[in-house]
C-alpha cells in the first residue's frame, strides 16, 4: 500500500546561519530510510503524468519502484538509460516546474520528491562506482570532436565513446565542466560530482584539451583538415547581456558570470588562492532567475552586508527554482521586487553608491501567460549599496559563428538546428545553449544524446 501522506519527506539541510559562513552543499541528501519511504508514496501510476513532464521522459515510477524494492543498481540504470547526469539533475532541475508539477500526489498535497529520489539514487551509485574499474569500449577508428565541455559536451562525447567513437573535447577554460563548474556555485552542486562525470568520461578513453578556443586557436575548418569526421558544438551561452541604462561602467558594476567564474572556478573566497575579489559590502542584484539567486548567495557569502534581488515582477513570477528562492530568503537575501533598474548612480570617483528603481504594477498577462510589469509613475527611488551585480541573461558568444563559414544563425545569434542536432554545415552537429539560448541542464544533456546518435548516423552513413 502507498504511504498516504500529504506532504514530501523533508531533505536535511545546513543550517541557514551556518551555511551563510561557508560553502558546503546546502542541501545533505536522504539516508536510506527517508529515500524509502518518499519512495513510498509514489503511485506507481498506469499513465504516468510525471514523465510527461520530464524533458527527456525519464521511466520516473520504473526507478523509484526500484528503490522500493531495494534494488539501486536496476533504478540507476533506469535513469541513465535517458538521463547520462543524474546526480547533477536532482540537484539542479526545476522539478517543480517539470516532473513534479504533473505528479498526481500534488493534486491533494504535495507531489512525491522526485528530484530528491533522482540525487539519492545517483549518489549512492557513485559512491559504489569510485571502487569499480570503468570499462573501456573498443575503438571503432572514427573520430569526433566536441567543443565545450559542459552538460551537452559531456553527454555527447560519452555516448559516442561507448558507441566505440575516439572522443576529444576542446575546451576554452582552464576547467572543464560548463556552467556546471564556472556557473552553479559549490554549496549548490559540488563540483566533486562534475568531476566524477569527467574523471570516468577520461577513464573511458575520452580526451579533453583544456585551454583550447575554437575559433581562436583551431576553427572548425581546421578540425575537419585534422581528421575529425564530425563535429559537435556544445559551447553554451556564456555570453552576459547587459542592460544599456547610466552608470553600468561604474566601478562596482559586475556580470553574475564574473562573480561567478572568479568564486567558483578561480576560488576568490579562498586565501590560499591569488584571484582576488573586491570585499563586498551591500548588494544589488539585477534579475530573478537561477543564476541572480546563486549571486545574491554568493555575494552574502563573500560580503558582510545587506544583499537586495532587484526584479521588475513579483514573488510568483521569479523564474529562478522556487527552492532556491526559499533558500536564498532563509539565508537573509532581501526581495525588492516589482522594481525595475533606471540608472546606477556612482560617487565623485567613479565607484557605485546606489541603484536606482521604479516602482512597477502589474499589468495584462503577455504571451507566456507571466503578468507584465508596469512602471508607476513618478516612483523613482535609490537603493543604497556598493556593488551591483547584473543577472539579465547571457547569449551565445559569437565567436564559433564568426569563425565558421556557411554555419547558419537564429535572429539571436544561437546555432540553427534541425531537431536531430544538424547544422546548415555538413558534419557539424549542435546542442544545448548554443542552440537553444540560455535553457536548463536536462535540456542540455537531452540533445547531447540526440547529437551523439545523429553523428553516429552520419558517419555511418558516410563509410
Ligand atoms: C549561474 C547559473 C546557474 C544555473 N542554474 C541552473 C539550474 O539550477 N538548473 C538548470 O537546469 N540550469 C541552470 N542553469 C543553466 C544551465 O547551466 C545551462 O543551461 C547548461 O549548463 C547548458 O549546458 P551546455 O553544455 O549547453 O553549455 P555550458 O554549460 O555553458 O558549457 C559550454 C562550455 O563550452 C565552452 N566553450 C565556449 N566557447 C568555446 C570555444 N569557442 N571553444 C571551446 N570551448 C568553448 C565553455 O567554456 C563551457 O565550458 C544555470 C546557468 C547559470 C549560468
Ligand atoms: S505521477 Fe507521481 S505518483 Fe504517479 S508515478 Fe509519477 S511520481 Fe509516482
Amino acid at each position: 500500500m502507498p504511504d498516504m501522506s500529504l506532504t514530501k519527506n523533508p531533505m536535511p539541510e545546513q543550517d541557514p546561519q551556518v551555511r551563510v559562513t561557508n560553502f558546503d552543499e546546502v542541501a545533505l541528501g536522504y539516508t536510506d530510510e527517508m529515500a524509502v519511504a518518499e519512495a513510498g508514496r509514489c503511485l506507481n501510476c498506469r499513465h504516468p503524468l510525471c514523465v510527461i513532464g520530464c524533458p527527456v521522459s525519464v521511466r520516473i515510477p520504473s526507478f523509484i519502484q526500484k528503490i522500493v524494492e531495494g534494488d539501486l543498481d536496476a533504478s540507476y540504470e533506469i535513469l541513465t538509460s535517458t538521463n547520462s547526469l543524474p546526480a547533477v539533475c536532482g540537484r539542479v532541475c526545476p522539478q517543480e516546474k517539470q516532473c513534479e508539477s504533473q505528479c498526481i500526489r500534488g493534486k491533494k498535497g504535495e507531489s512525491v520528491a522526485i528530484g530528491r529520489l533522482e540525487r539519492y539514487v545517483a549518489d549512492r551509485h557513485n559512491a559504489k562506482k569510485a571502487k569499480e574499474a570503468v570499462p573501456v569500449p573498443a575503438s571503432n577508428g572514427h573520430r569526433v570532436a566536441v567543443i565545450g565541455s559542459g552538460p551537452s559536451g559531456l553527454t555527447c562525447a560519452g555516448d559516442l565513446r561507448k558507441m566505440g567513437y575516439d572522443v576529444t573535447v576542446f575546451e576554452a577554460f582552464h576547467k572543464s565542466g560548463g556552467v556546471l563548474v564556472y556557473g552553479i556555485p559549490q554549496f549548490r552542486l559540488p563540483k566533486e560530482i562534475v568531476q566524477t562525470e569527467i574523471d570516468n568520461l577520461i577513464a573511458m578513453g575520452v580526451e579533453i584539451v583544456n585551454n583550447a578556443v575554437i575559433g581562436k586557436s583551431e576553427t572548425i575548418d581546421e578540425l575537419f583538415e585534422d581528421g575529425f569526421e564530425a563535429v559537435y558544438i556544445a559551447s553554451g551561452a556564456g555570453l552576459p547581456q547587459f542592460l544599456h541604462i547610466p552608470g553600468e561602467n561604474l566601478l562596482g558594476v559586475y556580470s553574475a558570470n564574473e562573480i561567478l567564474t572568479r568564486t567558483n572556478l578561480m576560488k576568490a573566497y579562498r586565501d590560499d588562492y591569488d584571484t582576488p575579489l573586491k570585499r563586498l559590502h551591500n548588494v544589488a542584484i539585477i534579475g530573478g532567475g537561477n543564476v541572480a539567486m546563486d549571486a545574491a548567495r554568493v555575494a552574502k557569502r563573500l560580503g558582510d552586508g545587506h544583499v537586495y534581488i532587484t526584479y521588475r515582477r513579483g514573488m510568483e513570477e521569479l523564474p529562478a527554482r522556487k527552492e532556491e528562492v526559499e533558500h536564498a530568503a532563509a539565508e537573509g537575501i532581501e526581495f525588492q521586487l516589482l522594481n525595475n533598474p533606471v540608472s546606477i548612480v556612482g560617487d565623485e570617483n567613479g565607484r557605485v553608491v546606489g541603484l536606482e528603481l521604479i516602482r512597477q504594477e502589474l499589468g495584462e498577462p503577455d504571451e507566456k501567460g507571466r503578468r507584465s510589469p508596469v512602471p508607476v509613475e513618478g516612483s523613482n527611488w535609490v537603493l543604497p549599496c556598493d556593488a551591483v551585480i547584473i543577472a539579465i541573461g547571457t547569449s551565445p558568444n559569437p565567436l564559433i559563428r564568426s569563425t565558421t563559414p556557411n554555419l547558419n544563425v537564429t535572429r539571436k545569434g544561437a546555432i540553427e538546428t534541425d531537431e536531430t542536432g544538424r547544422t546548415s554545415r555538413e558534419g557539424v552537429f549542435c546542442g544545448g545553449d548554443a542552440a537553444t539560448g540560455a535553457a536548463t541542464v536536462i535540456l542540455a544533456t537531452g540533445a547531447g544524446k540526440i547529437g551523439a546518435i545523429s553523428i553516429d548516423d552520419y558517419i555511418r552513413s558516410k563509410t
